[in-house]
């Protein structure tokens, strides 16, 4: 009978040997910050899943080797705050804001899961799941809508009748798979009404809020929703958009909010095209409060205004003092874990291998804010390939091609 020491010597001895890899990313720089990696590694994929990360690993019966030296490769990217369920009644959300759909652009923004923060309600969920997460190869979960039909225009989003705890969380529980969260944004009243239906479902569904807290207001202090409405680990979107009341009459960042943060409500940073200034972020920020999610707020107008992509808030929380390590834990395993998978986001070995490489140019770069405020920055990341679930979704520099001459295919005759 094997002794305990000689089967791990020869379960040594077989990881050492030539895997069947279906594919190996060489000598690029992994951060993966769930696991503690920060150092050259390979990264072997087989059967969609992580086969191995270490370095030095032994490639010779692997299918495919694609070296990516001088890269940095990171879990795919977790965006929790995304509107793509494109076609809503009314035009999509608030007329030009409206959804994209995920593969058009997930894969070239390193993102491998997205979740729609809302865009949908109970009473429209399943048409989006059938049309648009099931079709999708980008992993897309939701958040529902606490309004019924989703956010189609702000004024619909303002009925209080439509408010329905009971049936959000029905439709949530449903499609548990799913659904991560329930959402609430744009309500103009001055109550704290949408948030704690909100927080009702979330209670009735067992699962976290995300609020956009839409509009300031005397009555209904934003202190008050973190200090008191808002559950640990339940998030507040759109964090850093003027005229949030995050800092105190020094110009420090306010008791309140240390306070909040260690009762467990998360901070996310929701960018959008009008949701995020640099007036209240560089302070903030510059003085330690970092956000604990990095999430875009992507729909068509803020991709193409000063959002543009993850990869252009990650950069700019760099330009701002943020560690390249920390903005990477900020947009994989941070939020992964605020929507409870905490299984996404990381690089394990076993797990559905969602992986990307990400070049860190060197340069003067500029990124501007949803009002046109300007900051420079030294460095800047952007998508070189992304990977989901094995397969190469999006290769900027042909690195999975081979050179056409050397090509073992036919072609077709004419
Ligand atoms: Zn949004």
């Amino acid at each position: 009978m094997l002794s305990k020491i000689s089967f791990f010597l020869l379960a040594a001895a077989f990881t050492a040997t030539a895997q069947p890899y279906d594919l190996v990313l060489r000598g690029g720089h992994v951060i993966d910050p769930k696991n503690q990696v920060d150092r050259v590694a390979d990264v072997a994929i087989r059967d969609g899943r992580i086969a191995a990360v270490a370095p030095g690993l032994d490639v010779s019966q692997a299918r495919r080797v694609i070296d990516v030296s001088g890269l940095y490769v990171t879990p795919g990217l977790v965006d929790i705050h995304v509107h793509v369920f494109p076609g809503l009644e009314n035009g999509g959300i608030l007329g030009g804001a409206s959804s994209v759909f995920p593969d058009q652009v997930g894969p070239r923004m390193a993102t491998t899961t997205m979740v729609d923060a809302g865009t949908a309600g109970w009473r429209n969920f399943a048409r989006y799941r059938r049309d648009i997460i099931d079709q999708s190869r980008i992993r897309v979960l939701a958040m529902i809508n606490i309004t019924g039909v989703g956010m189609p225009n702000f004024d619909v989003e303002q009925n209080p009748y439509d408010l329905d705890p009971e049936a959000t969380a029905k439709v949530a529980k449903a499609h548990k798979d799913v659904v991560v969260g329930i959402k609430t944004a744009h309500w103009r009243p001055p109550t704290f009404l949408s948030v704690e239906k909100a927080v009702e479902a979330g209670n009735l569904a067992g699962v976290p809020v995300m609020v956009d807290f839409g509009y300031f207001l005397p009555e209904r202090p934003y202190q008050e929703m973190v200090s008191r409405i808002l559950r640990p680990g339940d998030m507040s979107t759109h964090f850093y958009r003027w005229p949030a009341p995050l800092m105190d009459e020094n110009g420090k960042v306010a008791e309140y909010l240390h306070a909040a943060r260690k009762r467990g409500v998360k901070f996310d940073v929701g960018h959008g095209s009008g949701s995020f200034h640099f007036r209240l972020a560089e302070p903030v920020v510059r003085q330690g409060f970092w956000p604990d999610s990095i999430s875009t707020d992507l729909h068509v107008s803020s991709m193409n205004s000063g959002m543009i992509d993850i990869l252009s808030l990650m950069s700019k929380f760099m330009a701002m003092g943020v560690p390249l390590q920390e903005v990477v834990r900020m947009s994989t395993t941070n939020p992964a874990t605020q929507i409870n998978r905490p299984e996404l986001g990381q690089i394990a070995v076993g797990a559905e291998a969602d992986v990307v490489v990400l070049r860190l140019e060197k340069g003067k770069f500029g990124f501007t804010d949803a009002r046109g405020g300007r900051i420079e920055g030294a460095e800047r990341l952007t998508c070189d390939m992304t990977i989901r679930a094995g397969r190469v979704m999006f290769d900027y520099n042909g690195r999975a091609g081979a050179p056409w001459r050397e090509l073992k295919i036919r072609y077709p005759d004419r």
